[in-house]
């Protein structure tokens, strides 16, 4: 079968026509959430180094890039959905791990490189994808596309000849998306100064790389019950916020447990845990939680 390369049109998508059941107001699914990676851009150990953090033999100091795997049973017939919110360059690492074998949707935050650069580690799976009905489709707003597109021309081009390129679609992100009937929100977020997206699906929000939250932003987090936040160290960087900036976001967005992601090397996870308050913890690789999608 010919797969065409140009982005479809919502309306396209074999998914968009199955009724939505499960968005805002509708019935609630019960979720797994794995965070896939927790590091920040570089990964912890950072190459190179040979500080603390970088050489402890504590496993949850080391860090891939951050990316989070969603898992839900969809209503009859009963068919486990995978949805992946970015693809970082250790994606193929960890979808070994998380013994991930078919992805249903990709959700991208931003096209910086510690995202998107495993969404060539897709091809196999969308292989599988393809045969099952069609290419994966990749949400993205209109500045992560359009380097997409550049960075995975030989997938994206119409004149690509690559015949074994990832069988995936390009999807504009909209303010909801709904995704296999989950509906995935929007969350606006600034990351230095360029505006990314964060996402909040069910009682959970994703939010990484994150340097400031509009105020508009603040209104679509109400009733959070589990919040991803990111949180890189202590000293302030332009482009994302420090454990106190983020402390002060999570105690104002108030969800019940509030997890720190893309964290850097100079937070040791037990140290950095202990003077934290229990309900504001670092995540680490490889944690799972149930959710309500
Ligand atoms: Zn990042
Ligand atoms: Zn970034």
């Amino acid at each position: 079968m010919r797969v065409s390369l140009t982005r479809l049109l919502p309306m396209e998508g074999a998914e968009e026509q199955l009724p939505d059941i499960c968005g805002p107001g509708a019935i609630s699914l019960n979720g797994t959430l794995t965070f896939l990676g927790t590091g920040t851009s570089m990964g912890v150990p950072t190459l190179g180094c040979q500080c603390a953090v970088c050489t402890s033999v504590d496993p949850h100091d080391r860090r891939l890039r951050p990316s989070v795997l969603l898992r839900w049973t969809e209503a009859p017939p009963g068919s486990e959905r995978v949805v992946v919110i970015d693809t970082g360059p250790d994606f193929r690492e960890q979808a070994l791990r998380e013994r991930i074998t078919h992805v249903d949707a990709v959700l991208y935050t931003h096209a910086h490189a510690d995202h998107i650069l495993g969404m060539d580690d897709l091809r196999p799976l969308s292989f599988i994808s393809e045969r099952r009905g069609g290419p994966i489709p990749l949400y993205a707003d209109a500045e992560a596309t359009k380097i997409l597109e550049q960075v995975f021309s030989y997938t994206f081009s119409p004149d690509s000849t690559y015949l074994t390129r990832a069988r995936v679609r390009l999807i504009p992100l909209a303010e909801h998306n709904t995704v296999l009937g989950v509906d995935f929100g929007r969350i606006p977020l600034m990351h230095g100064e360029q505006m990314i997206a964060g996402f909040r699906f069910g009682n959970t929000a994703y939010m990484t790389d994150v340097s400031a939250i509009p105020k508009t932003s603040f209104a679509l987090l109400e009733g959070v019950e589990v919040l991803i936040l990111s949180a890189l160290r202590h000293t302030p960087h332009p482009s994302h916020s420090t454990i106190e900036q983020s402390v002060a976001w999570a105690r104002r967005i108030g969800a019940r447990q509030t997890w720190f992601t893309h964290i850097a090397h100079d937070l040791g996870h037990e140290e950095t845990n202990r003077s934290l308050p229990g309900d504001i913890q670092l995540a680490y690789d490889g944690l799972s939680m149930p959710i309500t999608l």
